[in-house]
């Protein structure tokens, strides 16, 4: 066969969570012999995560955006608002849906600039119209999930069984057909089984009818962290499941990692300097990913808990519309005052990746998004797990039952992303800091939590390596792509 020049078309979802780590693929797949990449995204987007590709970019790396105009106004969102954390509030939602669906079109307009011709698009779960779009120009598509195959493996069985069906919403059932046993309830689960207030419901669907019929499946993990797990869904899929992670080890370079997802709110040295300050493996790190938005009664908990516990922390404060009432209790409750000399507060965004690779971090106080939690993994670290929503609380298992790297504060039902208000305080100070302490302190059970995280650790970071599992991994899908368009290329 001979040698093709493959052009992979990447077109991520809108949101953080997803864009973040396609963008990192994008970054892998481009440094691969005989691939160019175009992203397809919305310019302000395009803006915010090209910052961590300028410099591979102007050095050679063959990788270009293509910016497909986001219609906010058009479908009645706030002008600029292109991104799953700028929704302003639920009423939204239904705008934001629409709007990635007229995306389709924009998209469909500039075809003809793609050039050349892709052999392959590889697209969100969520931008569910690139199905239809792969079809029309007869491009095989590759989802992206931004999920580990446990957790597909999970959704797959609870759409298929659904055995929650009729149980009362805190009465545990066990999720069928999964190497291991799993225990969740109704009320921990994502809202494709257990719907929010918004009906996202025909918008999912769509989703789920385009995953099924994607030619194949890449993946964020690497195969050692869930060996099973990987191998019952590759059964599921005809064997076309690529686990490429950890996506956050793309890049070694300090510099870019501070500015991956965002302008991150801390200068990157004062962020090192504060943490060579600090003790090896004495930091805890809190930090809920970039949709939660704890309500304030829940969030001093929080910060009470963390207070408690005695350790040294970091910990990142997303307060958006409640910034008054939380800065305010920051300071006049004397929080801020009282933890001056061992806590480091950040108001905004975080360099996460460049903390959690810093040898004073022992602990991450984790909501368990699927990308945190595999980053917690890359770099070694044990979790605190406080799971909020979407597929949080399966990603929680993984984390304390099947792996033994976590110990959970003791959440027990999702807050839906806008829902915060509807409740008061579901998690205390004292099951924060209990969970904690479990984790940092010195004791034989936090010491084999901490050697299971270690060497995960180094499996991660040897699986990205030449002669690693993901490395070949993304090896196989390129070839699979090439032989894909070899044959079609001959076809009449
Ligand atoms: N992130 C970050 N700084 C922040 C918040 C989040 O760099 O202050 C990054 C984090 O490293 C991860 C992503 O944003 O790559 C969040 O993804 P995750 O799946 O953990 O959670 P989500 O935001 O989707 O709930």
């Amino acid at each position: 066969m001979a040698t093709i020049k493959l052009h992979f078309l990447l077109v991520p979802h809108i949101g953080p969570g997803h864009a973040i780590p396609m963008i990192d693929m994008a970054k892998l797949l481009a440094k691969q012999p005989n691939v160019t990449v175009t992203i397809a995204t919305t310019p302000l987007n395009a803006t915010r995560y090209g910052a961590t590709l300028a410099g591979h970019i102007t050095a050679g790396l063959p990788l270009r955006f293509l910016e497909i105009p986001f219609p906010a106004v058009e479908a009645g969102l706030p002008e600029g608002c292109e991104s799953t954390d700028q929704i302003p509030s639920l009423d939204f939602v239904p705008n934001f849906l629409s709007a990635i669906d007229m995306l389709q079109q924009k998209l469909e307009e500039r075809f003809e600039l793609i050039d050349p011709r892709p052999n392959c698009i590889i697209s969100d779960k969520y931008m569910s119209w690139t199905g239809d779009f792969a079809d029309k120009y007869r491009l095989p598509r590759i989802m992206f999930d931004g999920m580990s195959c446990f957790n597909e493996l999970c959704y797959n069985n609870l759409y298929t069984y659904k055995v929650f069906d009729g149980l009362p919403e805190s009465e545990p059932f066990v999720i069928p057909g999964l190497p291991d046993r799993v225990e969740l309830t109704r009320n921990q689960l994502p809202p494709e089984f257990n719907p929010s207030s918004v009906d996202t419901s025909a918008f999912r669907q769509r989703a789920r009818d385009a995953e099924v019929r994607a030619y194949g499946v890449v993946i964020n993990s690497f195969e050692e962290l869930e060996q099973e797990y990987v191998n019952e869904y590759k059964k599921l899929r005809g064997g076309k499941v690529w686990c490429i992670g950890p996506l956050s080890l793309c890049d070694s370079d300090d510099s870019v990692n501070s500015k991956r997802g965002n302008v991150a709110s801390i200068d990157e040295q004062q962020c090192l300097n504060w943490l060579d300050s600090q003790e090896p493996k004495s930091v805890v790190y809190a930090c809920f990913g970039s949709l939660v938005r704890i309500n304030t009664a829940q969030l001093i908990e929080l910060g009470l808990g963390l207070e408690a516990s005695n350790y040294p922390f970091i910990w990142v404060i997303k307060s958006v519309h409640r910034e008054k009432e939380v800065e305010e209790w920051l300071a006049e409750s004397g929080f801020e005052e009282r933890v001056k000399h061992r806590g480091l507060i950040i108001r905004g965004w975080a360099p996460q990746v460049l903390i959690l690779s810093h040898p004073s971090v022992g602990g991450f106080l984790t909501h368990c998004g699927w990308n945190s939690t595999l980053e917690s993994v890359a770099a070694g670290v044990p979790m605190i797990t406080w799971p909020q929503f979407a597929e949080q609380f399966i990603n929680e298992k993984l984390i304390v039952q099947v792996l033994g790297i976590g110990v959970g504060v003791g959440a027990e039902s999702v807050v839906h992303v806008g829902e915060e208000d509807r409740f008061g305080v579901k998690v205390k100070s004292e099951g924060v800091k209990k969970a904690i302490e479990r984790v940092m302190n010195n004791t034989i059970e936090g010491n084999e939590r901490r050697k299971r995280a270690k060497e995960l650790g180094i499996i991660a970071n040897n699986a990205i390596k030449e002669g690693g599992s993901s490395h070949l991994n993304l090896t196989l899908l390129i070839q699979d792509i090439m032989h894909h368009a070899y044959t079609s290329n001959k076809e009449p």
